[in-house]
């Protein structure tokens, strides 16, 4: 039986980024992934990411994605691959929705760079919107997106670089607690490990079937839509976008380098299995956001130039599970990630990385699995 320090247990987003934590730490490690690394079947596909810092889901993440920003841009002075690309960003809320209040907050708390502006300022800056006067927006020049590919590949780089051993298409069937570490049976082989960090994405609710926890598997679709004239939208010009209105909370990004404008809707989504769910989008499937998206933005043509499908694991809360299991702290969850994850993985692998090794490290309270296994 091979014995390591720590396994980690997925090498997605999470995985990979504690991976090149434990990497920096000089950790002897494994990560077990049952795909090849950077897939199209879990929480990562889609290409691109926004990251933003007026954080209008609670002011709690501001410091979180401020450590994750420094270590995007850590990551990428090693791996000399441009993973961060910084558009700004514009909060967007329909008169009664108060998304953009709420990155103002956030801004506001931290002594963050914004502008707070109403629907005409917003059109005379960005000629292409068409929103009405009484919408609000925070426009956050620190804002953007990261590449993923590029930012996976780059974290599994300085992973390995640092003697961490990446397995790929190797699947784990079960692990356990083993007295003061634990166990672990993949389909080629059995490992044991002073500690477990299971960042399983949308598989971590049957991998932790014992703890019961309120994980929700969601289905959400991407579109690439064609554009009349791409030039308004290029990156340099047109910032990463969220728009709250009575259609939901639609985002978007720049036009890619195809001239094409990725929108998707971050409310809704079909419950699904990752073991079972229709990874093909679905004719007329994109109306709706379609729809949205034409409803505020001028130029957005019908034709659908490319789509996917991915998974959201939503908790009841939205907010993240990073803690140690309380019946066996030599393993460390990272899940529930909500379909807002991504900009923060280098902060969370490093706080997964910490709740391993550094018995005196404490959970982020936000965090805490405690919040959600109280709930039975
Ligand atoms: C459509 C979409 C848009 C999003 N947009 C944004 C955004 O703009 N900004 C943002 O910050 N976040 C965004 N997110 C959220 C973010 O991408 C996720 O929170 C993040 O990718 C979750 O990472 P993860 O490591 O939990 O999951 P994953 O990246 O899916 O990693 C889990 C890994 O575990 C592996 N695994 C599972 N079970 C096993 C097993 N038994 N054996 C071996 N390996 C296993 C899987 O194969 C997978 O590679 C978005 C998500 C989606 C789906």
């Amino acid at each position: 039986m091979v014995h390591f320090s720590v396994i980690v247990l997925g090498g997605g987003t999470m995985g990979s980024a504690a991976a090149w934590a434990l990497g920096k730490r000089g950790v002897r490690s494994l990560v077990l992934e049952q795909f090849r690394h950077v897939h199209t079947m879990g929480s990562h596909g889609g290409k691109t990411r926004i990251i933003r810092h007026a954080y209008a889901e609670s002011p709690d993440y501001v410091p979180l994605v401020q450590r994750a920003d420094r270590l995007w841009q850590e990551l990428e002075a090693e791996a000399g691959d441009r993973i961060l690309y910084r558009t700004g960003g514009l909060d967007l809320a329909a008169p009664g929705f108060h998304h953009a209040r709420d990155a103002r907050t956030s801004a506001e708390r931290f002594g963050l760079p914004f502008d707070w502006l109403d629907g005409t300022e917003v059109r005379r800056r960005w000629p292409v919107w068409k929103v009405s006067d009484d919408w609000e927006a925070c426009y956050s020049p620190q804002a953007g997106y990261l590449a993923v590919e590029p930012g996976l590949r780059a974290l599994a780089a300085g992973a390995r670089q640092h003697g961490v051993t990446i397995s790929e298409e190797e699947t784990v069937l079960h692990w356990h607690a083993d007295g003061a570490g634990v166990q672990v049976e993949t389909d080629r082989a059995v490992y044991t490990a002073e500690r477990l960090i299971i960042t399983a994405g949308p598989w971590s609710g049957r991998l932790l079937a014992e703890l019961g926890l309120p994980l929700t598997v969601l289905r959400k679709t991407l579109w690439w839509f064609e554009l009349d004239d791409p030039a308004p939208f290029a990156a340099d010009r047109f910032p990463v976008f969220i728009t709250e209105s009575e259609a939901g909370e639609i985002y978007g990004f720049p036009a890619d380098q195809s001239g094409r404008l990725k929108v998707a809707a971050h409310s809704g989504g079909e419950p699904a299995d990752p073991h079972t769910v229709d990874r093909e989008t679905r004719r007329g499937e994109h109306q709706d956001v379609l729809k949205t998206a034409q409803r505020v933005l001028q130029g957005v043509s019908n034709r659908v130039a490319e789509s996917s499908v991915c998974l959201y694991t939503m908790t009841p809360d939205t907010d993240f599970i990073v803690d140690r299991l309380p019946d066996s702290p030599q393993v460390v969850v990272g899940a529930g990630f909500s379909g807002h994850g991504f900009k923060f993985a280098t902060a969370i692998g490093e706080q997964l990385a910490a709740l391993a090794l550094d018995p005196a490290e404490t959970p982020l309270p936000r965090l805490a699995l405690s919040r959600l296994l109280a709930l039975d």
